[in-house]
């Protein structure tokens, strides 16, 4: 798969691949199992994968599960799927937890060079000790046990002595660095809590920022790619790389996140909208979970392209939600059979057709890719036309029915509106036209022009189907920061989901779950594959047909 133009992790790679200073890159994608992956993610497999794979390289899978507080085999599963998904493959399958052992025997290292020590201060002692930006830390009172303390009391926390939060293992660094993070880090906690991977077996676990560089160099990765939030941690990165004497030395470059207008992007916060049931699982369609993309009806083609667009650069703006669907549109242009579906019916009986007789019309299943083929739909007596397409007194340039008004049915008839039937609320409840049998379309009929052309399906032979229609799920553009006393909770949108009832043509009685359809007029649909049943298809709204977004 070819990436995007050049940009600077590129440019590093090529050069450490010029001078020699290695023969064949490693990348690694390294999720942690405790949610679903989302756009965000897709952004570092596109990169990771994408890199790696210009270079004839190696990209991992590999996840970071060193908490066992907040991971999950099922996490572990769809990951993996979501990463097929999107069209990539790993060359190994790694899992942190294997690397455990390895892991405490360079702790074990560090102690034995007089580089950390057991600290029993709690952690908010240890947090009121680091200091702050402008004031240095100080010096906890266990700063300076003994080398040969520190060996017992470490083994006797992996032995499970003590009890969660009464002991840690610290590095030793620089109390008084400018950055914060070099403030003895601490590099391992007591957590009696079963791991999905390792079971029991263990009660202390590493921290990210110590585990994190040893599994880079256990894996041999050369370009450690993540993003700019880990710039202040890569001091200690490096500290790691050096003190623990691995073989292998990767270095860690940051690349700006993605973030998208009207989205969240964080686990923390998508797991809430899932528990506390804002919406229908992790793979809602409204959810910018890949799995919920997928749902939607996004494909891992638009994925990719609207990723690669967004570039790669130190810099984290908000991309425009509206880029995402451009990249969607222009996937599905050629490959989505066109089809017509009523989502607010509106029956229309054509008079002066004869009463028992349906003719099928032809029509192209793709006008914009005629290798498509042609379709046949039924039309008889009676049609649905949409409710809006029907207005009794309309404005000035209105262009669809209305009593004396003619308009083309796609595909069809020309039909004139001759009279409204209303219920007693003076509701319409049908409208009677008569056609015109010269207007055949495909007939090269020009005796005379309408301004408007609406859609239709023939009511006897319509297939019943439910469309959901969906808004941006997060009211706030650049959901970023909480204001105060608010949480992002308050911005998520009532109306984010529609549910209506409508009809489609006959030959869509037999879609498959995740197949995609150009609505006429209306836009870009997925088979639901949830809740679609053979009897009644549902549709989900993956983008309408207008757009105001320009590349
Ligand atoms: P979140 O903050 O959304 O919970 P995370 O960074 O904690 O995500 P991880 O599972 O640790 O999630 O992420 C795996 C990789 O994906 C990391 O290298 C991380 O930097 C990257 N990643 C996560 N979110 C984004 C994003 N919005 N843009 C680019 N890369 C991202
Ligand atoms: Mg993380
Ligand atoms: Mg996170």
């Amino acid at each position: 798969m070819e990436q995007n133009s050049s940009n600077f992790i590129r440019t590093i790679i090529t050069e450490d691949l010029e001078s020699g200073k290695h023969d064949k890159i490693i990348t690694r994608f390294p999720p942690e199992p405790n949610g679903y992956l989302h756009i965000g993610h897709a952004k570092s497999i596109v990169i990771n994968f994408g890199l790696a794979d210009d270079f004839n390289g190696k990209t991992n899978l590999r996840f970071d599960d060193t908490n066992p507080l907040k991971e999950d085999q099922e996490f572990v599963d769809s990951i993996q799927e979501d990463v097929k998904w999107l069209g990539y493959e790993w060359d190994d399958l790694r899992f942190a937890s294997d690397y455990f052992e390895e892991m405490y025997n360079r702790a074990v290292l560090l102690i034995k060079k007089g580089l950390a020590y057991v600290d029993d201060l709690s952690a908010d002692e240890i947090r009121e000790y680091r200091g702050t930006l402008t004031e240095p830390g100080k010096e906890s009172p266990y700063r300076d046990r003994s080398i040969e303390e520190n060996l017992d009391l470490f083994e006797r926390m992996r032995a499970g002595e003590f009890g969660n939060g009464e002991k840690v293992l610290r590095a030793k660094i620089d109390m008084s660095s400018p950055n914060i993070n070099m403030r003895d880090p601490v590099i391992y906690r007591i957590a009696h809590a079963t791991h999905h991977n390792t079971g029991d077996k263990w009660c202390i676990y590493p921290m990210y920022a110590f585990a994190h560089p040893l599994e880079d160099a256990i894996e041999g990765v050369t370009h450690s790619l993540c993003t700019t939030e880990f710039e202040d941690q890569r001091p200690f990165y490096n500290w790691v790389i050096e003190h623990c004497e691995t073989e292998s030395k990767p270095r860690q470059i940051e690349f700006g996140r993605l973030n998208i207008t009207n989205t969240v992007m964080s686990k923390r916060k998508l797991k809430q909208l899932v528990e506390e049931n804002y919406v229908d699982g992790w793979d809602d369609p409204r959810m910018p979970t890949i799995s919920g993309l997928r749902r939607r009806g996004f494909t891992p083609e638009a994925i990719r392209e609207f990723v690669k667009a967004t570039g790669v650069s130190k810099g984290s703006g908000f991309v425009d939600s509206a880029m995402l669907e451009h990249f969607v549109r222009e996937d599905l242009k050629l490959k989505a059979p066109r089809t017509m579906g009523i989502l607010r019916p509106l029956k229309v009986v054509i008079t002066n057709y004869p009463e028992d007789q349906v003719e099928m019309l032809d029509a192209e299943i793709n006008p914009e890719n005629e290798e498509m083929g042609m379709r046949q739909i039924p039309f008889s007596r009676e049609i649905y036309i949409e409710q809006e397409d029907f207005m009794e007194n309309p404005p000035k340039k209105y262009f669809r029915l209305f009593p004396g008004n003619e308009v083309r049915l796609k595909h069809a008839y020309f039909i004139k509106c001759e009279d409204v039937i209303k219920d007693e609320d003076g509701n319409v409840v049908e409208v009677h036209c008569t056609y015109d049998p010269e207007t055949k379309s495909g007939t090269g009929f020009t005796g005379r022009k309408v301004k408007g052309t609406i859609h239709w399906v023939d009511a006897k032979h319509a297939v019943p189907a439910e469309f959901r229609l969906y808004e941006p799920l997060i009211l706030d553009e650049t959901e970023d920061e909480e204001d105060e006393g608010k949480t992002f909770l308050d911005k998520v949108n009532p109306r984010s989901l529609e549910i209506i009832q409508g009809f489609v043509e006959p030959n869509m009685k037999d879609v498959k779950p995740q197949e995609k359809f150009q609505f006429f007029r209306h836009g870009y649909f997925n088979v639901d594959p949830k809740y679609s049943t053979p009897e009644k298809p549902v549709f989900n709204l993956i983008v309408s047909l207008k757009s105001s977004f320009k590349l």
